[in-house]
């Protein structure tokens, strides 16, 4: 059967998650409680309804707590971002991701018992800044504090090199978790494969090893 989902809110991020949503096939309830945003997404939901999520009753009769995820993507609208992932956790929705727009508001999120908590506008600010400081860093994508995973493109300097030549691990403290070349993906490399230049390298590890690697080789 396929996945159910809902998303309340749709903003330019409620919208874009009900659109790739939609993409993948999934079943999506768009709801928000402007009609004309409503009624741009009636043909590229499943269903789309004029709503307001605070209301409890509202929610009860959509059947909310039926559908495998929900989105809230409430925006400024701190408030009623947190009333609503209230009444989804008391409704025992399965999973619920939540929109924060600042750091108080992901902690009451989170304290409330949203199951993921998502900082768009942070995250993305955070990537841009790694790929404008340094060009061959692709992607970036933090999983602590400390830990990150990176994608960095191959340049002269590692080129013919193997991850033997290069021992990355001992000498930085960083895994490599799979090389793309092209279309192909090399997923655990292993150590005598060659770097090309033009390849791209998703590495993990401590945000420190990651950027004493960064410069001595990239
Ligand atoms: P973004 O920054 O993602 O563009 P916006 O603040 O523009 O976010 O959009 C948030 C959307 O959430 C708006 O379309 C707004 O009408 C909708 N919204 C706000 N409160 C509620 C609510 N209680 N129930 C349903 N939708 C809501």
């Amino acid at each position: 059967m396929k996945k159910q989902f809902a998303v309340i809110g749709l903003g330019r991020f409620g919208g874009s998650i009900c659109e790739s949503l939609s993409k993948q096939g999934m079943e999506v309830l768009a709801i928000d409680t402007n009609e004309d945003k409503v009624n741009r997404f009636a043909n590229v939901a499943t269903h789309a309804v004029v709503a307001d999520s605070t209301d409890e009753n509202t929610l009860k009769s959509l059947g909310i707590r039926n559908f495998d995820h929900v989105i809230v993507a409430i925006g400024d609208n701190i408030q009623s971002s947190i009333l609503t992932t209230l009444m989804l956790v008391e409704q025992g929705v399965k999973h619920i991701t939540v929109k924060a727009q600042n750091d108080y508001h992901e902690k009451v999120l989170n304290k409330i018992g949203a199951h993921k908590v998502v900082h768009p506008e942070r995250d993305m600010g955070v990537r841009i800044a790694h790929n404008i400081v340094s060009k061959n860093v692709l992607d970036y994508l933090e999983l602590s504090d400390e830990y990150s995973i990176v994608e960095l493109m191959a340049g002269t300097t590692v080129n013919g090199k193997t991850l033997i030549d290069l021992d990355i691990r001992a000498k930085y403290g960083c895994n490599i978790m799979a090389i793309k070349r092209g279309e192909t993906i090399d997923v655990s490399p292993s150590a005598d494969v060659s770097l090309l230049k033009g390849d791209i390298l998703i590495v993990i590890g401590a945000d420190s090893d990651i950027n004493r690697m960064e410069h001595a080789l990239f």
